[in-house]
């Protein structure tokens, strides 16, 4: 069954090792988890599937969508979609190995960032040291955003200066683990204080 090998990064027909049905009763279509090795690195996959009508009275079973490891695609829902889209966008780039274009979207969604806290300032640099004065970030992010930019820059405009895949790697790991800091760790923190207080 196809399902993408995060280690080979590329799709590959999974080996089947197992699978399990779903019965909900409230969910129309047959569905399954499976469990497959790829043919080639022979690491472990679990996917899950459903059966799609391909003809008139002819179903067949989807590709496998990848649960564990956990697609690179899915986000945490606490990240907005302002900056989500663009995340997404920078790893589907990534994959792609369109390095420029992957730099990017991770400025992108440092744009996004800033949008959605509202700053005043309409450049992504302004944008950035208006997130460190809110305290929004710490040094050490707005260091991290400040790389991306001057990235997003090379990857922006057309010159000799390439990006490497090393670099696209590196930019998109800052970008995840800012929105992470920003959104997913902030809104932990919050919810945490708010039960403390209850107490
Ligand atoms: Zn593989």
């Amino acid at each position: 069954m196809i399902i993408e090998c995060n280690h080979c990064e590329s799709k590959v027909d999974g080996i089947e090792k197992g699978e399990v049905y779903d019965n909900d009763p409230d969910y129309p279509f047959p569905c399954k988890r499976v469990l497959v090795q790829c043919p080639v690195c022979k690491s472990a996959l679990l996917g899950i599937t459903e059966k799609i009508q391909v003809g008139h009275d002819d179903w067949e079973w989807d590709n496998l969508h990848r649960l564990w490891p956990p697609q690179d695609a899915s986000i945490d829902r606490e990240i907005p979609e302002i900056a989500g889209v663009s995340l997404v966008e920078a790893r589907l780039c990534f994959k792609a190995k369109a390095y420029s274009a992957c730099a990017v979207m991770c400025g992108r969604t440092i744009e996004g960032l800033c949008m959605h806290h509202k700053t005043k300032n309409k450049t992504l640099a302004g944008g950035l040291k208006e997130l460190k004065e809110a305290e929004i970030i710490d040094t050490r992010l707005f260091e991290w955003g400040e790389a991306l930019r001057k990235h997003r820059n090379i990857g922006a405009h057309a010159s000799s200066e390439k990006i490497s895949k090393e670099d696209a790697k590196d930019l998109l790991d800052f970008s995840s683990a800012i929105c992470e800091y920003v959104f997913v760790l902030n809104a932990k923190f919050n919810r945490f204080i708010e039960r403390s207080t209850k107490k």
